[in-house]
């Protein structure tokens, strides 16, 4: 007798993957297939998740419970690995000691693929080292109407920025490929069209027709297809009454069909249960289920229903078992191209030693560096010690010395997971006071008074938890002004030679569903500013905060205004070195900073034909617009010329202008290109930033900076709703902001 011990074949390393694939999918059962498509929240009952639910995801897991997960598994009958799966969004947010790096929205202020493909690159090698195999990063989301809680999470508001930046993190996340062991899946989300809220209401219906999606919302997802992202994640809103996970046309006709979408998709939180107790369009959990897997969805996060209701739908006859098949299909395909079969990829003890280590701070400040926008400067900075005077820096303000207000949400202790309830250890981040303490010289003092709160949360008293099991986000209680605060403020500034305000908001007015009515610098320190500024002293206002915001008056008297969105564990030192000119500002503003809250939706690729520019009781012109920053140097752009100004469909618009840096620093000048059509078959934008590119201009210097855009790209979405280019006379335009008179123009034609 002769005992055969093959390997099942779809153990086998040796064969192809798409024989074991076959093999493993034949021999499992209805359970086990539905089991596959569950991805769960790793805090609940692991025994029953993985030997019960047969789950094929978890996510959530705290670093034990990685290992424990596995140990379970272990002992299931096919032993199929587990996807590993949680929120890394910049940096390994819950990861004790990760690298944490400035949020999207502080990335997207470098206007540098190249920079921010680096910190994806960093992130899934600090990742994969813990036994994660996907991030549910980048955020593709387009951010319009700023109330929004999760505008940090985002690129900012256009759809070419978005589009560049999010292929590089792609890129960055996914490395050599799947077989990398560093590589980890990228998600693009929230596909799509979930920030376009309804007064900045988080997951309200979205009021998008199929042209206004085509339009703005769909191309940094098209983008992320051609990048090779491998999952995508639906967004929670329903669009002209469908929910997302509903949608047949945008998840087969749109992404699996016309961009040829080959991965793998995953809903949000319990979208799929939401359809049935929130947006109420399913009777119960069975339908929800037959409605998800017939719209192509593959895994269903956190809907623990969908175990039993899609194994009873295909009992009724309702749901064709093949659907299930073929989403398990997309499913095991991810894992065996991860080679999980063969190697788990659990937490690697030699490589945890990489999380946090020194080559990563260093890329974090790079960026965090980058990040940064100076808004205004009357000359004040970059600051020097007055002649014969060792000087006094008083640094004030709530977010001066807060952990938590700069790394935002998504980092340790923002409450998504409950084991870093204090956050990353303090010693990791460097705040504004830490920065200016350890990078002023010897002898110049430093001084600090907090100044003002913010607010303080209360548990809301609808109760502590929602009705799917998520904690119910607090309220906000704002600060009021405390006279001892500021009063002690004041004298700190009187005494010093500059006061460095650091103002912006907090965690708890950041995320899901925390999006505010107001953009008004919160509590106290509106109060704080206006008292500051009567002291003459010359104000520094450092805004550290998860999305733009309104300014009051006494804003426009302070001497300089840095933009420093959430800017990370380096974001202090980085700061200080701005201040103190160790380093040249170099940000460029991804989005649109409003005067008032009234005027949102802002952003700067408007469509044409209102009436007038104005409302009557305030200007819409924002306060600082889309692509705006300054250095510490003066810089004109002049002579732009085209290398052909005759153009056909497959041509491309090449254009030298040429940057001349009149003053004493160095600028590193982020060069944007803006292409208006002239006359569109269908109403259009003014105008939509089409290309960019960077380069340093020494003190005295002229520098030529090319660009070029294929005229494919000059499209507009017909009134039928398809991508073309219309044959006629363009304008491009280019210059150092968004802002028409920092643009140059030249005419070209596109000939049929
Ligand atoms: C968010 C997603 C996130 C998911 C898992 C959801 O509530 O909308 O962006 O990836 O939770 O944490």
């Amino acid at each position: 007798m002769t005992i055969d011990t093959a390997p099942l074949p779809y153990l086998d390393p040796a064969a192809p993957i798409e024989e074991r694939l076959e093999d493993l999918l034949s021999r499992m059962t209805l359970a086990e297939k539905v089991g596959q498509m569950l991805q769960l929240d790793a805090r609940g009952d692991l025994e029953d998740l993985v030997g019960g639910k047969l789950v094929g995801s978890l996510l959530h897991a705290s670093p034990e419970r990685i290992v424990e997960s596995r140990a379970l598994v272990e002992r299931t009958r096919l032993r199929i690995p587990l996807l590993m799966a949680d929120d890394c969004i910049h940096g390994h947010s819950f990861w004790p000691g990760a690298t944490i790096l400035p949020t999207q929205l502080a990335m997207a202020c470098t206007w540098d693929p190249e920079l921010v493909e680096r910190g994806a690159r960093m992130t899934a090698v600090e990742v994969a080292a813990t036994g994660l195999h996907w991030t549910f990063s980048p955020v593709l989301c387009i951010a319009r109407d700023t109330r929004w809680g999760r505008v940090d999470e985002t690129f900012g508001e256009d759809p070419h920025l978005i589009g560049e930046l999010g292929a590089a993190m792609i890129r960055g996340y996914q490395g050599a490929g799947l077989a990398d062991p560093t590589a980890i899946l990228a998600t693009a989300k929230h596909f799509a069209g979930y920030s376009e809220t309804q007064g900045g209401r988080d997951a309200s219906e979205a009021d998008l027709s199929p042209r206004k999606l085509r339009s703005w919302f769909l191309p940094p997802f098209q983008r992320a297809v051609e990048a090779g992202c491998r999952t995508f994640m639906l967004g929670y809103q329903a669009i002209d009454g469908v929910p997302i996970t509903a949608n047949k046309w945008l998840l087969n006709d749109v992404l699996k069909g016309e961009w040829g979408f080959a991965g793998t998709l995953v809903t949000d939180w319990d979208n799929v249960g939401r359809m049935v107790w929130e947006q109420k369009v399913c009777a119960d959990h069975v339908e929800a289920a037959i409605v998800a897997v017939q719209a192509g969805n593959d895994f269903v996060m956190t809907t623990p229903e969908f175990f039993d209701a899609a194994q009873e739908a295909v009992r009724q006859g309702r749901l064709d078992e093949a659907l299930i098949s073929a989403a398990v299909h997309r499913i095991l395909r991810l894992k065996f191209e991860l080679g999980l079969f063969d190697d788990a990829r659990l937490p690697d003890s030699a490589r945890l030693s990489e999380i946090g280590s020194e080559p990563h701070a260093r890329i974090n400040l790079d960026i965090a560096r980058r990040s940064l926008v100076l808004l205004r400067n009357d000359g004040t900075l970059p600051l020097s010690a007055p002649a014969g005077r060792t000087p006094t820096v008083a640094v004030i303000g709530p977010n001066a010395d807060d952990q938590h207000a700069q790394l935002g949400d998504w980092a340790g202790a923002s409450g998504q997971i409950p084991w870093l309830p204090d956050g990353h250890p303090r010693h990791l981040t460097s705040t504004v006071l830490d920065g200016i303490r350890s990078s002023v010289p010897a002898d110049w003092t430093v001084t600090y008074a907090r100044g003002a709160d913010i607010g303080h949360e209360i548990v809301d008293p609808a109760g502590e938890v929602l009705r799917d099991g998520q904690p119910r986000p607090k309220l906000f209680i704002p600060a009021e002004p405390d006279s001892d605060q500021i009063a002690e403020a004041v004298r700190s500034a009187t005494d010093a030679d500059w006061a460095v305000v650091v103002l912006g908001d907090v965690v708890p007015l950041t995320g899901e569903n925390k999006s505010t009515a107001t953009l008004d610098l919160q509590g106290a320190q509106i109060a704080l500013l206006d008292a500051l500024v009567e002291t003459g002293t010359p104000l520094i206002v450092v805004l550290i905060q998860s999305k733009p915001s309104t300014l009051p008056e006494s804003a426009d008297r302070a001497a300089a205004i840095v933009q420093a969105f959430n800017p990370g564990m380096q974001g202090g030192r980085a700061i200080a070195e701005l201040l103190l000119g160790v380093i040249e500002p170099t940000g460029r503003l991804p989005i649109t900073v409003p005067r008032h809250v009234g005027q949102l939706p802002v952003f700067y690729n408007n469509v044409r034909g209102q009436h007038g520019e104005r409302y009557a009781d305030l200007t819409q012109d924002p306060r600082f617009a889309f692509g705006e920053g300054l250095s510490y140097s003066t810089v004109e752009y002049s002579d732009l010329r085209l290398e052909n100004s005759q153009l056909t469909s497959e041509g491309a618009v090449t254009a030298l202008v040429t940057v001349h840096n009149t003053g004493s620093r160095p600028s590193m000048e982020t060069v944007q290109a803006y292409v208006t059509d002239i006359v569109t078959s269908v109403t259009w934008a003014e105008k939509e930033l089409k290309a960019f590119t960077q380069v340093i201009v020494q003190p005295g210097e002229s520098v030529d900076a090319r660009l070029e855009i294929p005229v494919r790209e000059l499209t507009i979405v017909d009134a039928r709703g398809h991508r073309t280019v219309e044959p006629g006379d363009f304008e491009l335009r280019v210059g150092r902001s968004s802002r028409d008179a920092d643009l140059l123009t030249a005419r070209f034609t596109v000939t049929a």
